[in-house]
């Protein structure tokens, strides 16, 4: 037996007790059983779904193929979205052995995808995915909130990369909702990457340096609390960093829904109403829903927003359909991830929803532009701008 990897123990088992039922790329009953995995949707044979992994790792471990480009093409189907965890009764934390096997293709000399291979240079160089080509980390914030700002406030506002350089209205509209509600917050300059895109893409190694910096940054704030409105920073903060700093961190982790929920139910926060069509549906971003098993808080908000009429799309909570922006798939397979956002946005046609919230500045995005493309005439709005639009 050749083997071609320093197996993991977690992944050894894994391949071993996969059943290949397939039962990984299915939504449950609820869901009518619809078929969930980006991957297999793609690849359409066995090989593209989570149990379909587990056993190229078994055949890459028994030496009975190599290590290739064609493994890793596979693999970065993989959207992250974490559907085949909640469906799969037999094995756990598929996501996290996908991302062994990524290591192994690096280590194996696979190059990484041209784009990814830029997308992590950048990270590891400018601190950011998109590099030195876009303006300062926080040029969304507006001068009068930013001089207002105290670097000893009790809530440390962690942007996150695709809110700070694209998606600039989401920081605007939270960083508003704590301003018009008297709650002092910080951001830092200094702040960098969360790493999940490293992580996703089987550079683990780089990643630990990152989120001790990003720790450190918080922690020297002296602030009790840190804030996202990113599901994927606050999954990097909440289950990874802990586990790579090997302790637990100074600092309470909440992402914008949990804490303007709390608001919610002590007072602070009041909501009326908000402009024009008020039949609204939620998106669940996959790692605020499936990764952290946030699905209720944004829904207990959007009920308190006057006039609100809420409608489920077909498929939500731990049945929810990735929107295509997950795992690297936008730098590594642009049309892939087109064709995900599309298929998701459609959902809302015959709903009569004109506004379809998420709480995720990828989601906010890719739906985004899927919704102009398809020219639903829908409007794509993070929860933090709803709230912000509504706020007494
Ligand atoms: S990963 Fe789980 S659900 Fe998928 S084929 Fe293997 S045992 Fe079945
Ligand atoms: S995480 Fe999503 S895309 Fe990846 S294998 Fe699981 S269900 Fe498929």
């Amino acid at each position: 037996m050749i083997k071609q990897f320093s197996i993991d123990e977690r992944l050894y088992t894994a391949m071993h007790k996969c059943t290949r039922c397939g039962q990984c790329t299915y939504g449950n009953e609820e869901a009518d059983f619809s078929l969930l995995c980006p991957m297999q949707i793609k690849g359409k044979f066995f090989t593209y779904s989570a149990g379909g992994v587990m056993q190229l790792a078994r055949a890459l471990y028994e030496g009975k193929i190599a290590f290739s480009e064609s493994v890793r093409d596979i693999l970065y189907l993989c959207t992250t979205c974490g559907a085949c965890e909640v469906n799969c009764g037999v094995i756990e934390s598929q996501v996290d052995l996908f991302t062994l096997i990524k290591k192994e293709l690096v280590k194996n000399g696979i190059p990484l995808l041209e784009p990814h291979k830029m997308l992590a240079e950048n990270i590891l160089t400018k601190k950011s995915p998109y590099g030195g080509r876009l303006p300062g980390r926080h040029e969304w914030l507006p001068k009068e909130r930013s001089e207002k700002m105290s670097s000893q406030a009790e809530i440390f506002y962690f942007v996150g990369c695709v809110s700070s350089y694209m998606e600039t209205e989401i920081p605007n509209a939270f960083s508003s909702v704590l301003e018009k509600l008297g709650i002092s917050f910080t951001v830092s300059d200094e702040e960098w990457c969360c790493g999940a895109p490293l992580y996703f893409s089987g550079n683990e190694e780089k990643v630990p340096e990152i989120a001790k910096h990003n720790v450190d940054i918080i922690e020297n704030s002296g602030a009790s609390t840190v804030v996202l409105t990113c599901p994927t920073c606050t999954m990097m903060f909440k289950k990874y960093y802990p586990k790579w700093l090997k302790r637990e961190l100074n600092f309470e982790v909440l992402h914008s829904t949990e804490f303007l929920e709390e608001l919610l139910r002590n007072g602070k926060l009041k909501l009326d109403t908000v402009a024009g069509d008020k039949t609204v549906t939620y998106h669940d971003p996959c790692h605020l829903g499936r990764g952290l098993e946030i699905y209720d808080p944004p829904r207990r908000i959007l009920s308190h927003i006057k006039g609100i009429q809420f409608k489920e799309l077909s498929i939500s909570r731990e049945n929810s359909f990735c929107c295509g922006g997950g795992g690297l798939l936008p730098t590594g397979f642009p049309e892939f991830s087109d064709d995900l956002a599309r298929a998701r946005i459609s959902e809302i046609k015959g709903m009569g929803a004109k506004l379809l919230v998420s709480a995720c500045p990828a989601c906010k995005e890719n739906l985004k532009i899927a919704a102009k493309k398809l020219k639903l005439g829908a409007k794509v709005i993070d929860i933090a701008e709803m709230v912000n639009e509504a706020i007494i």
